[in-house]
Parts: structure tokens; sequence; C-alpha cells
């Protein structure tokens, strides 16, 4: 039996990122997955002081919305010289929300005279049913903050942030290749028993 299945975000790189990861595992392979962009999303404050509780707060107002289960993440760039920001307020870490552009140029500025510029991304996902049933899982990646922006794959912080042993930006990287090592790749992954279960 074919299951649908929401994924509840309204960035279309995130959607993008989302349904490859998903497409990518045969187990899975007969969830329908339905976008955004099928489906009447209403906007979501992230109220939430911790990633995982943003994830299900998207998550459960998407299920009420749709009355379907819904995947959604909550992710972000915690910078260790800036005392973990953006964190959860990486989408609007410079004021407006989705500035990719500005938030990282902050980024940059800010880690201007601090010597370390370790960092890693976070991603949280949660799968909510709508009887009630809830899952969370939570998958990082390790690097550092380089010089300037290199790159134009991916979204947000990708151009800035470069994987411990590569020597390149995930920006830099094929998606394929982001995927295998990411925050969301490994949430996701982790997602896959849960979403069996539905
Ligand atoms: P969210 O939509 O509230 O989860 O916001 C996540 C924000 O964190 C994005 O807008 C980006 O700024 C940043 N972010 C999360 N994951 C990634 C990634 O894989 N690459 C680059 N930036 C990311």
């Amino acid at each position: 039996m074919t299951r649908r299945v929401v994924l509840a975000t309204r960035n279309p790189a995130k959607l993008a990122e989302l349904r490859r990861i998903l497409a990518e595992d045969v187990d899975v392979a007969d969830v329908d997955l339905v976008g955004a962009d099928e489906v009447d999303l209403p906007a979501v404050d992230e109220t939430g002081t911790t990633f995982e509780e943003n994830a299900l707060l998207k998550a459960r107002s998407a299920v009420e919305a749709c009355g379907l289960p819904a995947i959604a993440d909550d992710s972000g760039l915690v910078v260790d010289a800036l005392e973990g920001e953006p964190g959860v307020r990486s989408a609007r870490y410079a004021g407006t929300p989705g500035d990719d552009a500005a938030n990282l140029q902050l980024v940059l500025e800010r880690l201007h005279d601090k010597p370390g510029r370790s960092a890693h991304f976070v991603c949280a996902a949660a799968l909510v049913a709508p009887d009630g049933r809830e899952w969370t899982t939570e998958g990082t990646i390790e690097g550092h903050i380089v010089d300037g922006p290199r790159g134009e794959a991916g979204f947000g912080y990708d151009p800035v942030f470069q994987p411990l042993g590569e020597l390149r930006t995930t920006a830099e990287m094929e998606p394929a290749e982001k995927d295998a090592i990411s925050h969301r790749g490994k949430a996701l992954q982790a997602l896959r028993a849960a979403l069996l279960e539905l």
C-alpha cells in the first residue's frame, strides 16, 4: 500500500534535498512524498529553543493542516567561537528570514578576529503521524568556516562550510556527495525505520 507523507518545508532548496535523500532509499520507495507545493502549509512560528522542538512544531502543524503523516526538519549552523550561534536562528541570523548571503556574511564578520573556526551543522528530523505517534532523529556534520564563500551548489551557509577531511566546501560538492555525509542525510537515514512503521 502506498503511504502518502507530507514533506513540511516551504524552503524549495531544502525540499529538493529531502526528496533526493528519501528517494534514494529503495525500502521507502513506495512512500508518496507530497511537497509543500501540493498542499497548503501554514506558516509556523519557530518558537522552540532546540532543533528538535522546532522540527516537531513544523511536523505537527502540517499534520493538523493536511491530516497526513508529515516529516519536517529543523537545522542550522553551530559555530564554536560564536558560542553556538547562529544555531536555531540560522535562517534569520542577519534579520531577514532566508537571506542566505547576509547570514553568511555576518558569520564571517563575527569570526573575523576569532582564533578558532570550528563549526558543525545539526539537523533534527521529526515524523508525526495523524494518530499522534511521533519520532525524532538527529544528524550532525563537523567542519570549519572558511575565509570566504566558495561554490554554487546547496544553500544557506554551504559556501562557507568545509567538512572535516575535505578540501571543498559543501557548496563545491555534488549534491549526492553532500547527502552521503550531511547532517540532513544522517537524520533522515535514521528516520527510515519509523517511516516503514507508518
Ligand atoms: P530551518 O528552515 O529553520 O531549518 O533553517 C535552516 C537554516 O540553517 C537554513 O536557512 C540555512 O541557513 C541553515 N542550514 C541548514 N542546513 C544547511 C545546509 O545543509 N547547508 C547550508 N545551510 C544550512
